[in-house]
């Protein structure tokens, strides 16, 4: 088991609508919750920044 980061899913939950939704951990633009819109992960250095609440990732 290496420290290597290895891109996977995301269980998130929008904390706003609490709609859970799958977020990839390396996005290239932003995504959006498909209820109501709100950011739910920005690009950052390659890497998805998660703005709403992670509940477990997925392999
Ligand atoms: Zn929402």
């Amino acid at each position: 088991m290496g420290g290597k980061q290895r891109s996977r899913f995301l269980r998130v939950r929008c904390s706003d609508c609490g709609s859970e939704q799958s977020v990839y951990s390396h996005v290239s633009s932003v995504v959006r919750c498909k209820v109501c819109s709100k950011t739910l992960a920005v690009p950052h250095g390659g890497k998805a920044e998660i703005k709403a609440t992670i509940l477990e990732a997925m392999e």
